[in-house]
């Protein structure tokens, strides 16, 4: 046979690449913003005609380029911001793969009009399908404007592949958005069919959500603060009783750069705690500042998605700074943190001294138990980054777990044997109520019991995993039809790492690519109802989210979050048999009172307190 590999033209190369990080008009209206914020621009217009699919143009009074410079930035790989493999390590602009024109140059037509400062005239050059036409002197003022016209003009696929004008511009929209939000330093304006329907002066950061989110976003929002050795915090969240039902304004920046991470967004909830009602939203606007070394903001061809090296510390100092601001906002009595007193204590702002920690002695510690030696193991990582080690006092991840173990376990003999008791007396004839399809109540000999059914039944799930593991008994069901999933390649790297342990607990599933996987047999517990792609996204990210929050094996991570994601919710109603099996299942576990998290799963009302209240 004869040789068959070729190397592909660059035409063609750039295609492929423009693929990957120009997918639609936002897309080009991103790379075109950011580039105008690299050049130092302080003034910045974005110009877009049917919904960008005719033009997408920016014009910045930035450094502008000079003549080689406005050919040469058309070649791939062409950049002016990094030199050499160690610069990836210290990103502070938003754009350095030098892709961006590249791409755009191979799937539209691309005409550049720039000027320095030192220069006399400008440099105005026209590319089209990645083949330069002209390249002439111009008359413009100092800095750039780069026009994107007839997007996709050559892939008719992609082309076709865009939405509705309505769908196109809101994306748009969507990336004006994050950039005017993360500079309000600069100035932009916004111009649709013609039309200016966005004018930002320069200001402060209220000021600018205020312009695009309306005047009276500026009462909805708490002032949050936290600085520290690994990360400064500042920003804007918005009150608790703000939330929506829909997730509305959420934006994260690192180093002023919009990132997407489910993982910080939850600590941000979580931060807010029971403060928001369940499936309600809540605004945020915050910017994180570190060390552009400990990032990797090369893990994305869009670069929204970015690695920390420190992401757990950073996941527990960003939910403490929600925490501080929100403390500090809500001054209702009675309003009181829960497990995290630790957080009241000196300020790890500035030079301010930390105090040393105060021992604290657990008289049921045992050297043996199980766990003991890996959070020893961790510690001993912990100790090589002494600054690491007084966060850890200062922010602990969540709980002395063999401590909490130890109390669940004498208040659990008493409920228990309760409930045996309860059962012969009624005769198994027990009553169950449903409130606001959230809690069941039960009356009990001492008095009222409240359920809340999700805990509980997340606590019975967790129980039969954990058996089913143990004797290798995980009743699967077959699949008819295979299902494939894809995830973020995160995500992936994730499900990677616990697959082993998620078959064991009866999913049948396999690899397919990088990103996707198939999934031919799934646990029996898991019904028609489940979508599987999104269990298993939740599987993921609790299994992140536990990881940052606990120091357990990946084996109880992975049971606690399939318990987590498969247990029923608030809101739904239950039947009498149901409500009756979820409580009975409950009262066979052996840690009935709390989640595998250790969070409260029953509450009684005795009688006394009834009587009380009516005196
Ligand atoms: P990257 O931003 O990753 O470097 P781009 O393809 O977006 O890659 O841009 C290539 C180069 O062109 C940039 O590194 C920069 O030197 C130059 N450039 C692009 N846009 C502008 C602009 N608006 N003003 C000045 N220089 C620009
Ligand atoms: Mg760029």
């Amino acid at each position: 046979m004869s040789d068959v590999i070729r190397l592909l033209p660059d035409s063609v190369a750039n295609q492929i690449a423009a693929g990957e990080v120009i997918q639609r008009p936002s897309s080009a209206a991103k790379e075109l913003l950011e580039n105008a914020i690299d050049a130092g621009a302080d003034s910045i217009q974005l110009i877009i005609k049917d919904a960008g699919k005719t033009l997408i143009q920016v014009t910045d009074n930035g450094t502008g380029m000079s003549d080689t410079d406005a050919r040469l930035c058309f070649e791939r790989h062409a950049t002016s911001k990094i030199e050499q493999a160690s610069d990836l390590f210290s990103i502070r602009t938003m754009g350095f793969r030098g892709e961006a024109l590249a791409s755009m140059a191979a799937i539209a037509r691309v005409e550049i009009r720039t000027k320095t400062a030192d220069q006399e005239i400008g440099t105005g050059v026209v590319v089209e399908g990645a083949k330069l036409l002209t390249q002439e002197p111009c008359q413009c003022k100092k800095g750039t404007s780069v026009a994107v016209k007839n997007l996709f003009y050559n892939t008719p696929a992609r082309r076709n592949f865009l939405k509705s004008d309505n769908v196109e511009r809101r994306h748009i929209l969507q990336e004006f958005y994050r950039v005017a939000i993360a500079r309000p330093d600069i100035a932009f304006d916004l111009y649709c069919n013609g039309q200016l329907t966005h004018k930002l002066g320069k200001g402060k950061l209220v000021q600018r959500i205020a312009n695009l989110l309306g005047n009276k976003y500026k009462q909805q929002l708490v002032h949050v603060e936290e600085n520290t050795q690994i990360v400064n915090i500042m920003g804007y969240i918005g009150k608790p009783e703000f939330a929506k039902k829909t997730r509305g304004e959420q934006y994260l920046f690192v180093n002023q750069r919009y990132i997407r991470s489910p993982y910080l967004n939850h600590a941000i909830e979580n931060g807010f705690d029971s403060l928001i009602p369940e499936d309600t939203y809540v605004s945020f606007f915050l910017f994180l500042e570190t060390d552009p070394e400990s990032i990797d903001v090369n893990v994305h061809p869009t670069k929204t998605e970015i690695k920390f090296q420190d992401e757990k510390y950073i996941y527990q100092i960003l939910k403490t700074a929600v925490k501080h601001a929100l403390g500090s906002y809500t001054r209702t009595p009675g309003f009181v943190f829960d497990r995290e007193q630790a957080f009241d204590g000196p300020s790890p702002a500035g030079d301010k001294p930390v105090k040393p920690p105060s021992i604290k002695v657990n008289p049921g510690f045992n050297p043996f138990e199980a766990g003991y030696g890996r959070q020893a193991s961790q510690q001993r990582d912990l100790e090589d980054r002494p600054d690491l080690q007084q966060w850890d006092q200062l922010f602990p991840s969540d709980q002395d777990v063999s401590r909490i173990q130890q109390e669940k376990g004498n208040r659990q003999y008493l409920i228990s044997t309760d409930w045996d008791e309860e059962n012969k007396e009624d005769n198994g004839q027990k009553k169950f109520f449903q409130l606001h399809n959230r809690y069941i109540l039960v009356p009990v000999k001492s008095g009222l019991m409240v359920i809340d059914q999700q805990r509980a039944h997340e606590r019975v799930l967790y129980d039969k995993f954990k058996r089913n593991r143990e004797n290798n008994s995980g009743v699967s069901q077959q699949l008819l039809f295979p299902e494939n999933i894809t995830l973020t390649e995160n995500n992936a790297e994730i499900l990677k790492e616990i697959l082993v342990d998620i078959k064991t607990l009866g999913f049948g599933i396999h690899m397919m690519g990088k990103t996707t996987f198939v999934i031919d047999a799934v646990p029996a517990v898991i019904s028609e109802e489940h979508g599987l792609q999104d269990i298993i996204e939740g599987i993921v990210d609790h299994v992140q989210i536990n990881r940052a929050e606990l120091k357990q094996d990946l084996q109880t991570n992975v049971l606690r979050s399939m318990a987590k994601r498969l247990a029923i919710r608030h809101g739904k109603a239950l039947s009498e048999e149901e409500m009756a099996a979820i409580v009975h299942k409950l009262f066979a576990s052996e840690l009935p009172q709390y989640t595998p998290s250790g969070k409260p799963v029953l509450q009684i009302i005795t009688n006394e307190e009834l009587n009380d209240r009516f005196k």
